[in-house]
């Protein structure tokens, strides 16, 4: 008879989990540690054995010293050298296996960001092993969870591999705070590998809001919203309001109601705020992929049917053009 494996659990410290050592990649950008990139941190905490991080760009030293208070990093291991600051995997990729194969880690966690997405799986092909992506859960050292088919399902994944080249769902390992920690800071190695890409230029979209995918409150709008002057007429003062970020869901990303960088889900960021405020959105599995681990959801939508009414915690049926600037108007004299 067929019985599956026990998988083991971590919450007794084995003598494997003490040999077990990971390589966490921090993000930078301009000087300024991603605090969404520290979710790695957090993930490598989960799994036990010690932890290092890892950081590139130019005039990266202060960073790395900043990283090393992030409580449990063991190391920072920096390289300076501004080739980095970009984040072209091309350059990167070597990069990172010099260090890895230097460091002998049996686990490389980077954060499922676009720049993480980029990166491992070239440094997979390198070290010749299979890259795990966007895992929610670690069961054990070679034995990890990821949501499958828009998070309609849950994978289990176990891997022989070594070592484990793992990218970690930000909304799912909570980012520690950068206190407490005194990890020492040693420069890496740095294999000065030529880039065949020539990085131009980039157009970002500048908000002094919170940022997306780490805010605690998010509103978003739908194609319910009917047009881009509507969106921000209407979204803009009720995120302020709250102090919320704004987002957006795909049709009315592709609508041109609003940026790229602001749809949410299956093919956007996901997020896991405290609030969730969404209008005219239908509640389409790919969005609900991306929004449906947020604490409180709650939905305005004229149709008392719509699919989002199944996952919100409170839903107000009616016509978003009367609701939202009535709320609005509450919430700015709150
Ligand atoms: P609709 O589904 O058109 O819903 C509009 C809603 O607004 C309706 O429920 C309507 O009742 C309501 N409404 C209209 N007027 C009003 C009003 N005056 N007041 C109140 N309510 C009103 N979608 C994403 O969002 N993110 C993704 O990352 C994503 N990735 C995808 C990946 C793939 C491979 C595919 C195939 C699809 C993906 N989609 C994604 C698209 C997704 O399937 C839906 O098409 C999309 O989410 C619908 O957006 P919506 O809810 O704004 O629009």
């Amino acid at each position: 008879q067929h019985r599956p494996k026990p998988i083991p659990q971590l919450s007794r410290k084995t003598a494997l989990q003490r040999l077990l050592s990971t390589l966490a990649i921090l993000e930078q950008r301009d000087g300024k540690l991603n605090m969404s990139s520290l979710a790695s941190i957090s993930a490598a905490q989960k799994l036990g054995g010690s932890i290092h991080g890892f950081v590139a760009g130019g005039n990266v030293k202060s960073v790395a010293e900043e990283a090393s208070k992030v409580d449990g990093l063991e190391k920072v291991v920096y390289v300076e050298n501004s080739d980095y600051d970009r984040g072209l995997p091309e350059n990167w990729a070597p990069l990172l296996v010099e260090n890895i194969n230097k460091g002998g880690y049996t686990h490389v966690f980077a954060g499922h960001s676009a720049f993480g997405k980029n990166l491992m799986p070239r440094v997979a092909a390198l070290l010749n092993v299979q890259q795990i992506s966007d895992i929610t859960e670690i069961q054990s050292e070679d034995t990890f969870v990821r949501p499958i088919y828009a998070g309609n399902a849950l994978l289990t994944v176990q891997t022989e591999d070594s070592p484990k080249l793992i990218t970690i769902r930000g909304t799912a390992f909570q980012a520690g705070a950068v206190e407490g920690g005194s990890a020492s800071v040693e420069e890496g190695t740095d294999p000065k590998a030529p880039c065949p890409t020539e990085w131009v230029s980039e157009n970002l979209a500048k908000s002094d809001r919170p940022e997306l995918a780490t805010a605690e409150k998010v509103v978003s709008g739908g194609r319910g919203l009917k047009s881009k002057e509507e969106f921000d007429r209407l979204m803009p003062p009720l995120a302020d309001a709250l102090g919320a970020a704004i987002g957006a869901s795909r049709a009315a990303v592709d609508s041109g109601f609003a940026d790229n960088s602001l749809q949410v889900g299956q093919t956007g960021k996901n997020v896991a705020p405290q609030l969730y405020l969404c209008a005219g959105i239908s509640g389409a599995i790919q969005h609900l992929a991306g929004m449906k681990d947020s604490k409180v959801i709650a939905a305005i939508n004229k149709d008392a049917d719509a699919p989002i009414f199944q996952v919100a915690d409170v839903g107000l049926v009616g016509d978003l053009f009367d609701i939202v600037p009535e709320l609005t108007e509450k919430l700015q004299k709150e």
